[in-house]
């Protein structure tokens, strides 16, 4: 589906094409070995990525020109020639580089960098492929332009698909999780200083003769992970990286001297472990929470009432056991009330199902309202409620049951702009430790509701007494 071409996206178009630019001269200039200039980091391969993911073909021409202006002064002052024309090749590769790996990424994962398992696909097809093949043409490029002997172009094709593949690990993640997240919070900035403060403290011990710091920060990056969303996570390792591969660029830190086979191998192992481990973390810790959340949600789902939110019977009932469990150890004795709405049949046959409903929500908030925080109310069928009050007599909670009897007594419901009088029964029974079971207490609780049922309704029994209604 194409979508017309907005001035938004006409302006993100240009900064893209802009960072582009910068990122390649940065590239040159920041992450280049010298004196080969071989480049340890490649963002421009990233950005490239996510102009084509965004932009489809339109994202062609825009890296072309970008490409061009940033590579052509190099191999203009270079041995080959004509410039121009390797120059123009050279941006040609790399806007199809781009091409080819946002094309591969709609067809290999369609949803994106999702989890922890996309991680491999990701891996091969949007950040290898694309980065082999360009890479591959680049040397060819450059042999054929006389800027590299044969043998040369096969040394640089290895460091030349490490740096590409690595500008693509580190900026198309942040740019998908910058785009699905809402803004971070202020808690989230708070940690993403508090760690990218560390981090540059980690490296500056390391690039001061204290090598071994640098390990620490993969651990700062996990703690990290569960303390701040994927963009967070993300800008810290692209920083971090960045630090890293500076520092080996310029000859400082641990890795110094990355010029040198071993050396550069070092560099490259440690920062692509680190990028690997921290993605797939942070993308499966994102997939334990959704899934944590998603338990959470169908568990309360499974345990409530969809109409009035109140709880159902399969979780009254366990919670009226746990306080059956409790009575006999404490002796300190609970209520269990049963209510049922009279006549109701009769309400949905005048006013229709709809208004039913509508009494059923109501009296659910009414008898929130009439009842402790502690004790707990539940719809257990279709127009019938039981409620548990611990720490209770059946007298005390039949005087709750009876003030809530009277406050729908004396009012009818307002359900959508109709006045609906209803009445309801209840009966209520007390435990004080002993024998009976829940089922026999649940059993006699609604004994006493049909007491009240045949004693003309509206009213609330408990035990063998009747309080007067
Ligand atoms: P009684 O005083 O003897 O309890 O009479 P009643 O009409 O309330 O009792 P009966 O058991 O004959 O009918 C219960 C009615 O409750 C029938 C059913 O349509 C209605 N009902 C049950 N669940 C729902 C519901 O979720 N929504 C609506 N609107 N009505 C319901
Ligand atoms: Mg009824
Ligand atoms: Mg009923």
């Amino acid at each position: 589906m194409r979508r017309p071409i907005t001035t938004k996206t006409l302006v993100w178009a240009l900064v893209a094409s802009l960072l582009f630019y910068l990122s390649a001269r940065l590239g040159m200039q920041v992450f280049a070995l010298q004196p080969s200039n071989m480049t340890l980091l490649w963002l421009p391969s990233g950005i490239g990525l996510v102009m084509a993911v965004r932009l489809h073909w339109l994202a062609a021409p825009l890296i072309l020109l970008a490409s061009l202006a940033a590579n052509y002064p190099g191999l203009a002052a270079g041995p080959g020639e004509p410039a121009l024309l390797h120059a123009l090749v050279a941006a040609a590769i790399d806007s199809l580089s781009a091409v080819l790996g946002a094309w591969l990424l709609r067809r290999k994962l369609p949803s994106g960098l999702f989890s922890a398992r996309d991680l491999g696909a990701f891996s091969i097809y949007v950040c290898l492929l694309p980065s082999l093949l360009g890479g591959g043409l680049l040397v060819a490029n450059l042999v054929w332009g006389g800027y590299l002997s044969g043998s040369a172009a096969l040394q640089l094709l290895r460091p030349l698909v490490l740096a590409d593949g690595l500008g693509i690990l580190l900026v198309y993640p942040l740019y998908q999780a910058w785009r699905e997240l809402s803004w971070p919070s202020p808690d989230d900035w708070a940690w993403v200083l508090l760690v990218a403060a560390g981090n540059l403290g980690l490296l500056t011990l390391s690039f001061n003769g204290y090598s071994g710091f640098i390990y620490f920060i993969l651990p700062a990056l996990l703690l990290l992970v569960v303390k701040v969303r994927l963009h967070g996570v993300y800008l810290v390792l692209l920083l971090s990286m960045l630090a890293i591969i500076a520092a080996a660029a310029q000859n400082i830190g641990p890795f110094r001297a990355a010029q040198a086979l071993e050396a550069h191998f070092m560099l490259m192992g440690f920062v692509f472990t680190n990028t690997f481990v921290t993605l797939s973390l942070a993308l499966y810790y994102r997939q334990l929470q959704a899934t944590d959340a998603s338990r959470r949600h169908w568990q309360s789902e499974a345990l409530h009432d969809p109409l009035t939110g109140l709880l159902n019977r399969r979780a009254f009932v366990p919670l009226l056991f746990n306080e059956h469990q409790r009575v006999n150890r404490t002796q300190r004795p609970f209520a269990l009330a049963m209510l049922d709405l009279d006549h109701f049949k009769r309400v949905n046959d005048e006013h229709g199902h709809g208004i039913g409903d509508g009494v059923l929500v109501q009296l659910a908030d009414l008898l929130l309202r009439h009842v402790r925080d502690i004790d707990r109310v539940a719809r257990i069928g279709g127009e019938e409620f039981a409620i548990l009050f611990p720490e209770s007599s059946a007298e005390a909670a039949a005087q709750a049951l009876e003030r809530i009897r009277e406050a729908l007594a004396a009012k009818p419901l307002d359900v959508d702009g109709r006045l609906i009088g209803i009445t309801i029964s209840s009966g209520v029974v007390d435990f004080h430790g002993g024998e009976q079971s829940t089922e026999q207490l649940l059993h006699a609780a609604d004994a006493q509701l049909y007491r009240a049922k045949d004693g003309g309704r509206n009213c609330v029994m408990r035990a063998d007494v009747a309080v007067p209604g």
